[in-house]
C-alpha cells in the first residue's frame, strides 16, 4: 500500500497538466498512475486542424471572459459559472502550454491569432496543426519528467475507494497490467483524468487503445452531468480519422459494397434529384462535420444515409478519391461549392488531384497509415467522437458529491448540448489548473485515518481474492464486441425509445453476467480487458438510462436525433419510420444529473442551469478574499 497526497489517474493532456501544476504549487507526494504515457485520446488522435479554444487575443477585436462564457454556454444545458471559469482560465492555461514549448503560431508582434470554429462567433480558435493534443502531451510529458514527478505506467485503475458513508474519495486499487499484481493507493485527493468513454462504441473515432474509465467513477458514486450529449461524425475506420473539411470538399464518390467488397453502388444517388444536388450536400458536409439534429434536413442527411447503408443494410461504405463519375458537371454546382473550388483553383479531374491541391498532407497522412488513396477506397462510418457530458464537478472541478475527487478532462461533463470546437482541450487544461490550485490551498493535510482506510481496502481485496478463485468463463473480446455493437445501434446518433429499451434489457443482463464471472486463470492482459469490460458495461447502463430519459423528456437535439411514429418526416424517399421527434427547447435550461441510486441503478434528475455570474469586480474585495483564502471557501456552485 502506498500513501500519497494526490493521486492522478490518467496521463492525457488533462492529467499531465494537473501533475505539472500540483508540482509547480509545491504539493508534495503526488504520482500519476496510468495505463501508459502513450495511451489515451490526447496523444493518439488529431484531425485536419485540431483546435484549441481560448479567449480572443488578437488585434482590435474585443473579447472578455464573460463574452466567451456566454458563447460556451449558448448551446444550453451548461452551468454558466463553469463556463465562466473555463473562459477566465483559458488565457492562463494556453500560455502555460506555450511556455512549455507547444508550438501555437503567433505573428511578428507575438499576437496569437485565431480562426472561427463551430459554435464560435469570434475568432478564438487556434491550432498547432493536425496533432495539437499530441504536441500538448509531448511538452507536458517533458515537463513531468523534468520535475521528477513519479509516473507509474501499466496500471489499470480497477476501483476508486471512498469512505463508508460514500462522501469522499480516499484512494484507488490498481491492477499491474504486466504482472497481474494488485496495488493499493491511499490518497487524500484523487484527480480522475481517464478521458472520454472511447470503448463504448463499435463505430468510434476514439483511438483504438482508448477505452476510458468513467464507469469506475460512476460505480464509486460520483454524479454525472449530461451523459446523453455526445458528438458523432463521419470517420475512416481502418485508420481512425475524421473525414471532415477538405476530405469532403473535394467531392469524393460515396460508394457502398457488400461485406466482401463486391456489388459496388453509389448509394447516395437514390436520395437526390440531381447529381449536382448530391455533390452540394457532400461539399457542405465538409464544414458541417459532426452530425447535428439542427441540420436535418440538411447536410446531416449524409450521415443518416451512411448509417442506413452500414447499420440497416449491413453494407460497407467507402470514399473513392480516384475518379469522378461522368455526370459531375462543375457548372451545375451551387454558387458556394463552385466558388470555393474555383477560388482554390481546384478544378482538377479527380477528387484526389483536387485534394492534392487543397490539402496534400491529408493524402500523405493516409499513405503513412497504409492507405494509399490513389490505389484504394477509404472505408468510413458515422463514429462516436466526443462526450460532452461526464462526471459532475463544481467550480474547482471537485465532484459535486464526492469530496476530494476531481474529475478533469473529457471525463468531466462541463459541456452542454453543443460546444465550440476546441473547448474540450481547453476545459481539460482549466480543470487541471483549478483542481491543483484548490488542492494546494485546501487539501494538503492528511485527513483520513490509515486504520479506517486499511479496513476498507482489506474488504475490497477480500472480494478480489474471491473473484480470483472463480475461473473466468467469458471471452472478453466477444463481450466487448457485444457491448460496443449494442451502443452503436441504440445509443449513437440515431435513437428510438424501443431500441434503447431493448438495449437496456441487454446491458443489465450482460452486467450481471460480467460481475458474476471470476478472474481465475486469466493472463494479466486478459484480466485487464475483462476489468475494462465491467466498468464499460456499468457505464453503458448509465448512458442508456440517460438517453432514454432524454428521449422521453427532450427529443432530438445536438448530436442525436430521435425517431418516433408521430414525428416530422425528414426525407420523402426514406422509409416510414424516419420521422424525428422535435426538441423540447425549454429543456436547454436544465442540466441532466445522474447518479447511483439506492439499488445501484442510475437515478436521474435535472438541475436548472446557473447563469453566467454577473461579478462586481471591486478589486479591494477580491484582493481581501484572495489574501484570506475565502476565495476557496465560497462554493457559489451550491448557493
Ligand atoms: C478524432 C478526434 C478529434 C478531436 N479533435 C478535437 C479538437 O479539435 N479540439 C478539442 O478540443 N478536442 C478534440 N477532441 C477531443 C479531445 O481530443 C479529448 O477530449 C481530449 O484529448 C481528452 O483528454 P483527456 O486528458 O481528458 O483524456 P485522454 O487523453 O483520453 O487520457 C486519458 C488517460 O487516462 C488513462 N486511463 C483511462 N482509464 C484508465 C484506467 N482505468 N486506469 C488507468 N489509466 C486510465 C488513459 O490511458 C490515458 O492516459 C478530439 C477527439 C477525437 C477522438
Amino acid at each position: 500500500m502506498r500513501k500519497l497526497n494526490t493521486l492522478i489517474i490518467g496521463s492525457g493532456a488533462a492529467g499531465l497538466a494537473a501533475a505539472v501544476r500540483l508540482h509547480a504549487q509545491k504539493v508534495e507526494n503526488i504520482a500519476i498512475y496510468t495505463e501508459g504515457l502513450k495511451m489515451g485520446t490526447s496523444i493518439n488522435t488529431g484531425s485536419d486542424k485540431q483546435t484549441y479554444y481560448k479567449l480572443g487575443m488578437y488585434g482590435t477585436e474585443g473579447d472578455s471572459p464573460c463574452m466567451m462564457a456566454k458563447d460556451l454556454s449558448a448551446g444550453g444545458s451548461v452551468h454558466g459559472d463553469l463556463a465562466l471559469v473555463e473562459a477566465s482560465l483559458s488565457p492562463l492555461a494556453f500560455h502555460h502550454l506555450v511556455s512549455l514549448g507547444v508550438p501555437f503560431p503567433h505573428d511578428v508582434y507575438g499576437q496569437y491569432a485565431g480562426y472561427k470554429t463551430d459554435h464560435d462567433p469570434k475568432r478564438r480558435a487556434t491550432s498547432c496543426g493536425p496533432y495539437t493534443s499530441r504536441d500538448m502531451c509531448r511538452s507536458l510529458i517533458d515537463d513531468v519528467l523534468r520535475r521528477g514527478i513519479c509516473v507509474e505506467e501499466h496500471r489499470l485503475c480497477y476501483k476508486l475507494l471512498t469512505d463508508k458513508e460514500n462522501t469522499r474519495a480516499i484512494g484507488a486499487i490498481f491492477l499491474n497490467m504486466e504482472t497481474g499484481d494488485w496495488e493499493i493507493v491511499k490518497a487524500e485527493n484523487v484527480i480522475f483524468a481517464t478521458g472520454g468513454p472511447g470503448g463504448l462504441y463499435a463505430a468510434s473515432v476514439y483511438p483504438k487503445v482508448h477505452t476510458g474509465g468513467i464507469g469506475i467513477g460512476l460505480e464509486a458514486g460520483a454524479k454525472a452531468y449530461n451523459l446523453a450529449e455526445s458528438q458523432f461524425g463521419l470517420a475512416s475506420i481502418k485508420f481512425r480519422w475524421n473525414v471532415s473539411g477538405s476530405y469532403m470538399q473535394v467531392l469524393p464518390r460515396f460508394v457502398s459494397t457488400d461485406q466482401d467488397g463486391k456489388d459496388e453502388r453509389e448509394f447516395l444517388r437514390e436520395y437526390f434529384a440531381t447529381p449536382a444536388e448530391m455533390y452540394d450536400a457532400i461539399f457542405l458536409k465538409g464544414y458541417q462535420w459532426p452530425f447535428s439534429a439542427g441540420h436535418v434536413p440538411g447536410s446531416s442527411l449524409i450521415d443518416i444515409f451512411t448509417y442506413i447503408e452500414t447499420v440497416e443494410r449491413g453494407r460497407r461504405v467507402w470514399l473513392d478519391y480516384r475518379s469522378d463519375p461522368a455526370d459531375l458537371e462543375f457548372s451545375a454546382l451551387n454558387d458556394e461549392t463552385r466558388t470555393y473550388l474555383e477560388r482554390s483553383g481546384a478544378w482538377e479531374a479527380t477528387p484526389l488531384k483536387r485534394l492534392e491541391l487543397l490539402n496534400a498532407p491529408a493524402i500523405e497522412l493516409y499513405r503513412r497509415y497504409g492507405i494509399p488513396l490513389d490505389k484504394e477506397m477509404l472505408e468510413i462510418a458515422v463514429c462516436a467522437q466526443h462526450n460532452n457530458g461526464g462526471l459532475a464537478g463544481n467550480i474547482w472541478w471537485e465532484s459535486v458529491n464526492l469530496k476530494h475527487l476531481f474529475p478533469i478532462g473529457e471525463v468531466n461533463g462541463s459541456h452542454g448540448v453543443t460546444r465550440p470546437g476546441g473547448s474540450a482541450l481547453n476545459a481539460g487544461q482549466v480543470g487541471a489548473f483549478r483542481s491543483s490550485e484548490f488542492i494546494a490551498a485546501k487539501y494538503q493535510e492528511d485527513t483520513f485515518s490509515d486504520e479506517a482506510f486499511e479496513e476498507i481496502a482489506a474488504e475490497e481485496m477480500k472480494q478480489i481474492q474471491a473473484m480470483q478463485s472463480v475461473p473466468a468463463q467469458l471471452d472478453w473480446k466477444q463481450e466487448r464486441l457485444t457491448l460496443q455493437q449494442r451502443m452503436s445501434k441504440a445509443g449513437a446518433f440515431v435513437r428510438s425509445f424501443a431500441n434503447v429499451e431493448a438495449a437496456l434489457n441487454g446491458v443489465y443482463k450482460q452486467y450481471d453476467a460480467l460481475t458474476a464471472d471470476g478472474f481465475g486463470g486469466l493472463t494479466p492482459k486478459a484480466l485487464t480487458d475483462a476489468l475494462r469490460n465491467r466498468q464499460l458495461c456499468y457505464a453503458q447502463i448509465f448512458y442508456l438510462e440517460c438517453i432514454l430519459m432524454q428521449i422521453e423528456y427532450i427529443g432530438s437535439r445536438g448530436g442525436s436525433m430521435v425517431l418516433c411514429d408521430d414525428g416530422r418526416a425528414i426525407h420523402p424517399l426514406l422509409a416510414e419510420k424516419w420521422k424525428v421527434q422535435e426538441e423540447k427547447k425549454e429543456m436547454r435550461e436544465y442540466v441532466m444529473v445522474c447518479g447511483k441510486g439506492e439499488n445501484g441503478k442510475p437515478s436521474i434528475g435535472w438541475e436548472k442551469c446557473r447563469p453566467v455570474p454577473e461579478c462586481d469586480g471591486w478589486f479591494e474585495n477580491i484582493w481581501r478574499e484572495f489574501r484570506t483564502g475565502d476565495v476557496y471557501n465560497n462554493d457559489v456552485t451550491h448557493e
